[in-house]
């Protein structure tokens, strides 16, 4: 059996829908669909999980709310009157959304906020379920809280529990097709937890690990995974086949078909992912998988992110201090941050991390601390940084490939301000001033994958 998780875009209108029931009935196996809620059907267009987070907003601070829920209930009428359903679907869900508001200030503010983002993607698998039933697929609407998707208590990026496989895996046995609302679960003591945005991604990837799937077919709109950012190399390669942690190293900024964290469950069992589009379901797509055949290239893809501050320490004789590397790193530990990369010298180590988790008042407090209890030599932060990350499983036994990518680098007029690569050898990350990264990422692609000139922006 395939699960198969539908995207924003692919069920966005009408029209979109219909496409997506086309494609569950033109392969019997298809019989576990995950949905979210209706995505942008034009480039201006709002996403339903936008609408509402305004809504939401508007109730927690006690404004007005009519006007935000019509916009949300056009958006399913509009749909259900392309589908040619009966009226009564959108008074169901009018009334789930107003149960849902009318919980402001009984329940705690993010509980709500919650609730009210999830009813995006559960409305809408109520309303994709009575439209297959009315074409004839015989197909029923599965509640996340009925089928026991138990996930831990954290609002907004809850994660599901082990038991969770366990409750989900007997939807295996369901004799109809089985639609299943994304990016959501309930805790043990029944409160609804969103998992992170994109997190649909997510939900179809624990239903594929519950029920051992052939496959994870995940449905959005662009034919496959590009081998870097389309919105700065002009049609860039596709990638056909692409391993879990080749996928999983290629995350930043241009991968983001695909949410990361949606990567574990599959990966675990080794259950393969297909990304294919909704609009050309035809096209083989990208498959992400365990191993796979070396093809010529060492390099698989290319992916770049800014937004990145480096924190340098020196401290004469560092290398023999021992514990200095774990002070250290408790020290941003009990600042709550999390890092990237730690790069090192002798007497220096720079410890790479996401900007957005840093303060000036943080900063301060680190700097003050690392000065006073580790005695540093220097230490201070530096920001506006960009990370570019080349990654193949075929890196490993290559030589002169770093070379090929600093000669590539140093053509741009780019310094490299620090060179990481991990110990699998599947990934080479460079440090750059996040006012090359294009740059870069185009001398880059250019030299691993196009000759000609006319593949740059
Ligand atoms: N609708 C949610 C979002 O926009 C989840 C998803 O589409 O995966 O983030």
């Amino acid at each position: 059996m395939k699960v198969c998780k539908f995207g924003g875009t692919s069920v966005a209108s009408a029209e979109q829908i219909k496409k997506v029931a086309a494609i569950v009935q033109s392969d019997p196996t298809r019989r576990l669909i995950v949905v979210s809620a209706p995505g942008k059907r034009f480039n201006d267009d709002i996403k339903v999980t936008d609408l509402l987070i305004e809504l939401a907003n508007a109730a927690l601070q006690q404004d007005a709310v009519e006007e935000k829920l019509k916009n949300v209930i056009k958006r399913y009428e509009s749909n259900a009157n392309g589908l040619g359903l009966d009226h009564v679907i959108c008074e169901v869900i009018e009334s789930d959304l107003r149960k849902r508001i009318a919980e402001a200030g009984s329940v705690a503010d993010e509980q709500l906020m919650d609730s009210l983002k999830a009813s995006g993607e559960d409305n809408n698998a109520k309303m994709i379920a009575a439209y297959f039933d009315s074409i004839g697929l015989k197909a029923k609407y599965m509640s996340p809280l009925e089928a026991g998707l138990i996930v831990n208590d954290l609002p907004a990026r809850a994660q599901a529990l082990p038991k969770a496989y366990d409750n989900l895996s007997v939807l295996k046995d369901s004799q109809e097709i089985v639609v299943f609302p994304g990016f959501f679960g309930y805790t043990e003591e029944g409160v609804l937890r969103t998992f992170e945005r994109g997190g649909s991604d997510i939900t179809g990837s624990i239903l594929a690990a519950a029920v051992k799937a052939e496959l994870y077919e995940n449905f959005t709109d662009v034919d496959s995974v590009f081998c870097a950012n389309p919105k700065v190399v002009n049609c860039p390669v596709e990638i056909q086949e692409i391993t879990y942690r080749e996928m999983r190293e290629l995350s930043y900024a241009g991968f983001s078909v695909f949410h990361d964290e949606a990567l574990m469950p599959v990966y675990k069992i080794g259950i393969p992912v297909c990304i294919k589009n909704t609009n050309n379901p035809s096209a083989p797509g990208t498959r992400i998988v365990s191993v796979r055949e070396s093809n010529h290239s060492p390099v698989t893809g290319i992916s770049a992110d800014s937004g990145f501050s480096i924190l340098y320490v020196s401290k004469y004789l560092m290398n023999r201090e021992i514990g200095f590397g774990r002070k250290l790193l408790q020290i941003l530990e009990d600042e709550n941050i999390s890092y990237e990369h730690t790069p090192s010298g002798l007497d220096d180590i720079s410890v790479i991390i996401r900007s957005h988790q840093l303060t000036s008042e943080k900063e301060d407090r680190i700097v003050k601390r690392v000065e006073t209890e580790l005695q540093a030599d220097d230490v201070h932060f530096r920001h506006d940084f960009s990370m570019i990350v080349i990654v193949g499983e075929g890196m490993n036994n290559n030589t002169g490939l770093a070379a090929r990518a600093a000669t590539a680098i140093s053509k741009t007029g780019a310094n490299i301000e620090m060179i990481n690569q991990g110990s699998s050898e599947v990934s080479l990350v460079f440090g750059v001033r996040k006012e090359f990264e294009n740059k870069i990422l185009q001398a880059l692609y250019n030299e691993f994958f196009a000759l000609s000139a006319t593949n740059l922006k």
